[in-house]
């Protein structure tokens, strides 16, 4: 059985996330969703408020874990004996970034590959930032994040202004 892990910020998790994670979960034995610390980036969410609405939004799958990890990927596999790091490609700007990085952690540990999925055709404009930027302005997000994401992004961004 295949182990893999998902990493990513999930500031928050969207449509998007949730697409790749359905595929990757109907090819590999079991998926860790790996919500990164990334406190550089600043997210918007904490690590428990980004882990909670993951788990509300995964809760139909019998082999998917959720999990949190701060430093590298690879060696956040390695701990969990995943063989296997699934990211997410949109577009050809994704693909400068993702490619580096995923040759950088195959030199780090050459038993993990990396293996990318492409989302949906209307998922590949959608970024966590965008829908956080709508909300900011008063936007609808209602068909880029679960009901219950889009509750919180209203909760945490009024809650700030
Ligand atoms: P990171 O900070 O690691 O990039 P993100 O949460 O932004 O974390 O993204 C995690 C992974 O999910 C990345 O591989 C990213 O390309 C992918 N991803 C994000 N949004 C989408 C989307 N709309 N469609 C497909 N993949 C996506």
């Amino acid at each position: 059985m295949k182990i893999a892990i998902y990493p990513g910020t999930f500031d928050p998790v969207t449509n998007g996330h949730l697409d790749i994670l359905q595929r990757a979960a109907s090819v590999f034995g079991e998926v860790y969703i790996a919500v990164a610390h990334n406190l550089h980036k600043n997210p918007l969410f904490t690590i428990d408020e980004r882990i909670e609405m993951v788990k509300r939004c995964t809760s139909q799958y019998s082999n998917v874990k959720i999990d949190q990890f701060d430093g590298l990927a690879v060696e956040y596999a390695r701990q969990v004996s995943a063989s296997v790091i699934i990211r997410g490609l949109r577009a050809i700007s994704d693909f400068d970034y993702e490619f580096q990085m995923a040759l950088m952690n195959r030199h780090m540990n050459d038993n993990i590959d990396t293996v990318f999925f492409m989302p949906h055709e209307d998922y590949t404009y959608l970024s966590s930032s965008t829908v956080r930027e709508i909300v900011r302005f008063g936007g609808d997000v209602s068909e880029f994040v679960p009901e219950y994401v889009k509750n919180e992004l209203i909760r945490k961004l009024r809650s700030k202004s």
